[in-house]
């Protein structure tokens, strides 16, 4: 899947970096409260191909995108749009170099050719594995040294202050520091972190993903205001964030909420704990046991947080009725991709009942694969 940069570049890579998109199993919008979520890596990845320039410039090209090669100078580059690509996608791997000299990083010009697997506005997080990339290659290529959690964070900038998407740290977290084979537990508060053996083929379980094509427009918007919610109900309650709400406090803290506020908190408190009986089961081998907790928390999203849309309530409902063992949608909603614990031996009879299920209700076809856990943002080869 490679040799692309030298058709566009005429010469060859220094390098080639991979970073992953990926699916998160629980924990969904507690990222920007200060909570819990738990993601894994996809086997898809965002590959970029790379090398150094020493006049200043950076230039982008990507396979996915029409227009040919984006050309900026380092020292042009602004979030205020002096580049004139903000809004583009350039803005993704032009915003991560911004972040880094921001930092105070000697990073200068770049070729970068990308070509990715992970499909985009699917809920898979194809633009924090385009930032991921970028970040990885760079920190190789100028000696850097970041840790990944760095990388994460300074990707996040990016997203947040040079594209304008006032996303969580999850996505970017997911792509740098998931391993394979596990799924990544994350306290969002101070970043701290464990691996979770999550090895579905050992306990006979597959975790399949439905990206249902869809991806609805008023998405952005809602997503801004749902935070501004939990803002002003973490507000209202006396606390930082909602993560400082703790499950059992939360019917005496419902009390003081306006109607508006009230199921937007209980999302939140309840999904944090959610998270943690999930890691509970995990710990004990009980990985089948976890489907009930997705479930619940597909039902959160969809009653309390108001982020669902007919296709993702679909994809889990038919799965559920066809004999999954739980299902959600993942990521952050009104579109992009449901994921679905399944028996290995009902993973082919799930599947057909929701490709019925969206042919009967006149929905476009999804695209349904299996999830298993792979690695995070790593060099694939020098050269
Ligand atoms: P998601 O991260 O869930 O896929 P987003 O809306 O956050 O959805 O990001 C999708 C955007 O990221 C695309 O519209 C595009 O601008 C950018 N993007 C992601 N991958 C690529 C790629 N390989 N080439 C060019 N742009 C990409
Ligand atoms: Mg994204």
């Amino acid at each position: 899947m490679t040799g692309g940069f030298r058709a566009v570049y005429g010469r060859d890579p220094e390098g080639v970096w991979a970073a992953p998109g990926r699916v998160n199993l629980i924990g969904e919008h507690t990222d920007y409260n200060d909570g819990f979520v738990m993601p894994l890596a996809l086997p898809q990845t965002c590959r970029v191909e790379a090398s150094r320039r020493d006049d200043g410039v950076l230039r982008l090209h990507s396979s996915a995108a029409a227009g040919g090669v984006t050309e900026v100078r380092l020292d042009g580059l602004s979030p205020q749009g002096a580049t004139g690509d903000r809004g583009g996608w350039a803005a993704y791997p032009a915003g991560v170099v911004w972040a880094l000299r921001e930092a105070g990083l000697q990073v200068g010009g770049a070729d970068l050719h990308f070509e990715s697997s992970v499909p985009t506005g699917a809920g898979l997080s194809s633009s924090a594995a385009l930032e991921v990339a970028t970040a990885v290659a760079l920190d190789d290529l100028y000696g850097l040294g970041l840790r990944a959690t760095r990388v994460a964070e300074l990707c996040r900038r990016a997203e947040n202050d040079f594209v304008g998407v006032p996303c969580g740290i999850m996505d970017q977290m997911a792509s740098a520091c998931c391993t394979a084979g596990h799924a990544l537990y994350l306290d969002t508060r101070d970043l701290t972190q464990r691996q979770v053996p999550f090895d579905l083929a050992a306990q006979g379980l597959r975790l399949l993903v439905v990206d249902t094509r869809v991806k609805h427009a008023l998405g952005d918007g809602a997503y801004a205001e749902r935070r501004a919610g939990c803002e002003a109900g973490a507000a209202a309650l006396g606390v930082r964030t909602l993560r400082e709400v703790p499950i059992e406090e939360l019917p005496a803290a419902l009390d003081r909420l306006d109607a508006r506020l009230r199921p937007l908190v209980r999302h939140v408190v309840t999904e944090n704990e959610r998270v943690a009986a999930a890691i509970r089961l995990l710990d004990a081998g009980e990985t089948h046991a976890i489907g009930p907790v997705l479930s619940a928390g597909h039902a959160s999203l969809r009653d309390d947080f108001g982020v669902s849309c007919a296709e993702l309530d679909l994809a889990v409902d038919s799965a559920n009725a066809a004999g999954a063992l739980g299902a959600r949608m993942t990521g952050g909603g009104f579109g992009g991709s449901a994921i679905v614990l399944v028996r290995a031996e009902a993973a082919d009879e799930v599947s057909k009942a929701v490709d019925h299920a969206f042919a009967a209700a006149g929905h476009r076809a999804p695209r349904i694969f299996e999830a298993v856990p792979g690695a995070g943002a790593h060099r694939v080869r020098a050269s």
